[in-house]
């Protein structure tokens, strides 16, 4: 009622373009304004309508806002229950019901427990602040995870009109079809009684999603069960489910048939196989994940009876207690408090304290960002005269364009013009490496997504709204090919097929004791930078010179593309950087794409243009990690011992070949991660189909080659019955081998992270620990892995292996710094300061960066592959050496004097106090025709374990334990180090246990945005995470003895993944499973539940594939 409070009796009524506002004061006002508009939109939280509104593209022309209406406002205590009113928020909703479940007696409050429950779990705090129990209801979602509750408990709804109430009991009838409910369009719903339980009734509420917080449904569900007075013979049961049909149902059959009979193992029995019956799914339903759904039917059902039979017993009924195992079926997920260490190494006794190399300094902008004062490229002002551009994208994968209609966009207001492809004035081909892509697509489309042109306007709004209306026809073509299994029927693969061999595979066989034969999947990834791709391209007036401020971690590449498109010299365009909001690899060379796309726009209308995609946008149009497929064969000898290996990759690269080729490379170069292997193939299809191009994401092929090594690893070790780890220590490279492309292996640090890995995570206790936890527990596993990585750092483009830099000292001694790298939030300019501190020897508070330019240091690589504190960092140090070199004889000339004196001095003797400083790597490049040369610089080792536990019944996961031991040589700075470690490790996480991507066989992308594609939460941190860099490892081949460390880390998480394997495998055993299974990534819960075969499982077959067009694919 608080926010009534103050409320005028009046009405307030705003009028917008295209909306009118209303805002009742009083019920009366509200039931006429319903009469006089019964299409009208009511609104409280605007969570969902808002929704509908910006992504379904619905328009509501009439918004009635009833929040501050006291009777939908008001909560009521009766002899029934707790009355609330449809407006109020689920947070009051939950204060309300904690406090009655602290008053009343716990027989009464088991709804209220049960609603409290699915609250913990309802979206995040900020939704739960505005949302309303009215809204949730009204929305008739079919996975809403209140409506289950309030079905199974038999609320009442009061629903109230101008002509007067009505109450209703909430059951299946209330939702007659999807997103309909019973109301007539002048009722609105007044208020929701949540009713007590009663002496005998036992209630509770399950959510299974994706990721445990702040996710939507897969199944959700409300249960209830009332016994015959005295005894365990049910007299009423209601089960109701939401996720399993286009509306919450009840599961009435199985009710039904149920009535009468005794808790106990029958009634399990009947109702399992009854539900498996009633809770159906065609194979092609939406949503997908048919037999998961399914099969979670039955599984929280389980975990109901088991619930109600311990109830029973402790309140003294003669039945069966709960076997000691089974309890873990019942426990409730609690998140224990998380704690971190993280461990490194103090700079030596006697570093001079201004020396900031090697401590943990804080990363320059942290706190700017952290206040929201860090300017990125969406901050700068607008210009005047500025335009607005949307993209308009193609709706189908393969397909000629027939006509493209702009008149209704050209008309609505605010558009200033189209741009398509014959708007291009130079080059419309364009592409990092091979110009295989269009700037726009002129006659074809190759995926949905495809940027077919433009509409700029005067504002986002009014630029998004006119895209939407152009329209455009097309005439659909065969094949369509969106996953790689497609691409292997139609032999679609972008050429060259890269080979690494060593030695004679067949021999090597032959010498096996044993072979045997696996494949994987794994999933893609999305990049999801906080900050999507931005651009704003201003036009100079003149010689065709135009400055782009763009979000990208290739600044050439972009000023390259960006003057092919507009037909100038790359002279002629500036492209400046300041920072990114993440990149991961995703504005590599994906950025283009809108940079082009922009300047383009503003090229033709001479005046400024600037676009920032909105998620959907981005996640549409950009591509991400590539899925990979891998088949091996692997020979083995009978100590795990592997003696010859031969591996197929194939990667989906969608439409274009972005970078593909190059990421096959590194995942061949790292098809062995950390093992020594005497004969071996390694071979990589680039797979051409109908999706988004993919392109670089942090390891860049590496975490998909390495996975798939650490499957056949582990089908090694499970076959032959030996510990894993075992397995993986005995093939683990030593001191001076080579790798299969000849590269040799000096201070190699594995076996030294390895050790020191099992030391902290106390392994052998740990292991001890799960074995015991195992065989007490039935329906909870725990599982545990330890996997080593080994990182190749270089470019494998042997050019890109460069960079320059550029120092300026102004006479106040300031020094102005600019290096070819890009600053995407990793630190990069932080560990340039500090590079440049050290050679002047000067403090890092003198040293500034502004930004990253294309006029200041020209021809950069991209600021990828691990490598930009190396090269950049190396660059740096030689511009800095170069002017303490000039400024040395004033130094000599005045030794007591100060930097600012000697400065003074040579400016006043006119030495240059201006220098360029370049590095390259030496030694580099690799011939895949002889297998000769040297990629790579040198390798960054590390080493994880981690330990996790499975809900066998639900495919949950959570991470207990994580150990990271890590080599980063000298660490520039531990502080960075370290968070680069646990970021890369959490993308890992995301990238093998959670983040799906989810196209339709047509190519659509379901999942554009945070509702449906999850990236870890906070929840997903290890509880327990410990992070080591390694002492005493100095490298002599990067700046300061220090070590790449972006990347590498990511791949760590694959412990993660191995440790859910391993905890699964302890899940088969109880059904009398054990050997190989093939586990794809991510380990998702559906993944888990699946491989979790049981009695739930045999009764939820999958269908026969090839007999349904299921919804969505494995891309
Ligand atoms: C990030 C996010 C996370 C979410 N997570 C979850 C989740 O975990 N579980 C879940 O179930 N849902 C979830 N939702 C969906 C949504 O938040 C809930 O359904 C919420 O309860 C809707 O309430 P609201 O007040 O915001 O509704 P609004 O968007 O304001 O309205 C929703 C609908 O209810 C109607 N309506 C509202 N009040 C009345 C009334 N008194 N009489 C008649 N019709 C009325 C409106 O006309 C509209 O059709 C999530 C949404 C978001 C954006």
């Amino acid at each position: 009622m608080s926010l009534c409070k103050g409320q005028s009796s009046q009405q307030l009524r705003f009028r917008g373009e295209r909306v009118l506002w209303l805002q009742p004061a009083s019920l009366d006002q509200l039931l006429e304004l319903k009469t006089q508009y019964p299409n009208a939109k009511m609104v409280v939280g605007n969570t969902e309508v808002g929704i509908e509104m910006k992504f379904k593209n619905l328009l509501y022309p009439v918004i009635l806002a009833p929040g501050y209406i006291p009777e939908l406002n008001t909560i009521q205590h009766t002899d029934e229950g707790i009355v609330f009113g449809a407006s109020c928020s689920l947070t009051l909703l939950g204060d309300v019901l904690k406090a009655a479940v602290g008053k009343l007696p716990p027989y009464q409050t088991e709804v209220f427990n049960a609603v409290l429950e699915q609250l913990r779990w309802f979206a995040g705090l900020q939704i739960r602040n505005v949302a309303a129990i009215g809204g949730n209801i009204m929305t008739a979602s079919p996975i809403s995870d209140l409506n289950p509750v309030f079905m199974a408990s038999g609320c009442k709804l009061t629903l109230m009109s101008k002509g007067g109430e009505r109450v209703v009991v909430m059951d299946e009838k209330f939702f007659p079809g999807y997103r309909k409910t019973i109301l007539t369009p002048e009722e609105v719903l007044l208020c929701v009684l949540i009713p007590y339980t009663k002496k005998g009734q036992y209630f509770a509420a399950y959510k299974q999603s994706p990721r445990r917080e702040d996710d939507i449904s897969i199944v959700t569900s409300g249960m209830s069960v009332t016994f015959a007075e005295g005894s365990t013979i049910v007299k009423h049961l209601a089960l109701s489910y939401g996720g399993m049909a286009a509306t919450t149902v009840m599961a009435k059959n199985t009710a039904s048939r149920l009535l009468g009979k005794q808790w106990g193992e029958e009634l399990l029995q009947d109702a399992c196989s009854s539900l498996a019956e009633e809770m159906t799914l065609h194979p092609s339903a939406p949503g997908g994940m048919v037999t998961y759904r399914r099969t979670l039917t039955l599984s929280l059902f389980y975990k109901f009876y088991l619930t109600v039979q311990q109830k029973l017993v402790s309140e003294g009924a003669y039945i069966e207690g709960v076997r000691a195992d089974y309890i873990s079926a019942t426990e409730i997920y609690h998140q224990t408090s998380p704690s971190s260490v993280q461990i490194f190494q103090a700079v030596p006794d006697g570093q001079k304290e201004e020396d900031v190399v090697g401590r943990p300094m804080m990363h320059l902008s942290a706190l700017k960002q952290a206040t929201g004062e860090a300017v990125y490229c969406d901050d700068i002002p607008l210009y005047e005269n500025e335009l607005y551009l949307c993209l308009i994208t193609s709706t189908k994968a393969h397909a000629t364009i027939q006509s493209i209609d702009t008149a209704e966009a050209e008309s609505m207001p605010g558009v200033v013009t189209c741009v398509f492809a014959k708007d291009v004035p130079g080059s419309n081909m364009t592409g990092p490496i091979v110009y295989d892509e269009t700037v726009l697509a002129d006659a074809t489309v190759t995926c949905v997504g495809h940027i077919i042109g433009a509409v700029v306007a005067d504002t986002q709004a009014h630029a998004q709204r006119a895209a939407k209306a152009v329209r455009i026809t097309y005439q659909e073509l065969q094949p369509v090919i969106i996953t790689i299994q497609d691409a292997i029927t139609h032999q679609s693969f972008f050429q060259p097929v890269r080979t690494i061999q060593r030695g004679d595979l067949d021999q090597g066989f032959t010498q096996a004791d044993h072979i045997l034969e696996g494949e994987m999947h794994m999933g893609g990834q999305e990049h999801f930078y906080l900050e999507t791709n931005v651009t704003v391209a201003v036009p100079k007036g003149e010689d065709g010179e135009m400055e782009l401020f763009v979000s990208t971690q290739s600044a050439t590449k972009t000023q390259s593309l960006v003057a092919k498109a507009l037909g100038v010299p790359a002279s002629r365009v500036v492209i400046r950087v300041k920072r990114m909001g993440g990149g991961f690899g995703g504005k590599e060379s994906r950025s283009t794409t809108l940079s082009t796309m922009v300047a383009v726009a503003a090229q033709k209308l001479k005046r400024p243009v600037r676009c920032m995609l909105d998620r959907d946008e981005d996640m549409l149009v950009t591509g991400g990690r590539h899925p990979f497929y891998g088949r091996y064969k692997v020979g083995f000898m009978k100590s795990g011992k592997v003696v010859a290996l031969e591996v197929t990759y194939y990667s989906n690269a969608g439409n274009s070949m972005d970078l593909s080729l190059s990421i096959m490379e590194r995942a061949l170069f790292h098809m062995e991660n950390s093992y020594s292997i005497a004969t071996i193939r390694g071979r990589g299809y680039v797979c051409k189909t109908h999706l988004p191009s993919n392109t670089a994401f942090r390891g860049f092929g590496g975490p998909q080659g390495m996975l798939i090594a650490e499957s056949w690893m582990s089908d090694v070790a499970l076959s032959l019955g030996l510990p894993a780890e075992q397995v993986r220590r005995l093939n683990m490279y030593i001191q001076g081998e080579r790798t299969p492309y000849s590269q040799i292996l000096d201070h190699i640090t594995l076996d030294r992270c390895w050790d020191q890995c099992l030391e902290i995570s106390s392994f052998t206790q740990r292991r001890a620990g799960i074995e015991t936890y195992n065989r007490d527990h039935r329906w909870t596993k725990r599982g545990l892995s330890v996997v080593p990585t080994k990182f190749g750092i270089s470019f494998t483009a042997a050019f890109l292996n460069q960079a320059g830099a550029l120092a300026h000292i102004y006479t106040d001694g300031s020094v102005l710094l600019t290096h070819g790298g890009t600053e995407m939030g990793q630190g990069l300019n932080t560990k340039m300061v500090q590079v440049a501190s050290r050679t002047l020897g000067i403090p890092s508070s003198k040293i500034h960066i502004t930004e990253t330019s294309t006029n200041t240091v020209p021809n950069t690589s991209p600021t990828a592959a691990s490598a930009s504190s190396d090269l950049n960092g190396a660059a740096v140090h030689n511009a800095c050496e170069i002017l303490l070199h000039r400024l040395e004889p004033y130094k000599t000339k005045n030794p007591k004097g100060c930097w600012e004196d000697w400065v003074t001095a040579a400016y006043f003797d006119r030495v240059n106090l201006s220098a360029n400083g370049f590095y390259k790597t030496p030694d580099l490049g690799y011939d895949f025709e002889t297998n000769t040369g040297r990629p790579f610089n040198y390798f960054s080792y590390g080493v994880a374990c981690s330990e996790v536990e499975i809900d066998c019944l639900t495919g949950s996961h959570k991470n207990i334990h994580t150990s990271i031991v890590i080599d980063v040589g000298n660490s520039l700075n531990p502080a960075l180090d370290i968070g680069q470690v646990e970021g890369g490790f959490m993308q890992g996480v995301g990238l093998y246990t959670l983040e799906e991507l989810k196209y339709s066989p047509e190519g659509y992308l379901f999942t554009r945005g945070p509702g449906m594609y999850k990236i870890p939460a906070f929840g997903d941190i290890p509880t327990d995470l410990t992070v080591s860099l390694l002492r005493d490892a100095p490298n002599d081949k990067a700046i300061f003895s220090s070590k790449a460390i972006g990347e590498p880390p990511l791949f760590l998480a694959a412990s993660v993944f191995f440790a859910i394997k391993d905890a699964i495998i302890a899940a088969r055993k109880e059904s009398g499973l054990s050997g190989p299974f093939r586990l794809d990534s991510p380990a998702t819960p559906e993944r888990i539940r699946n491989a979790c075969e049981d009695r739930f499982t045999k009764l939820c077959p999958p269908a026969e594939p090839g007999t349904f067009t299921p919804w969505a694919v494995v891309v």
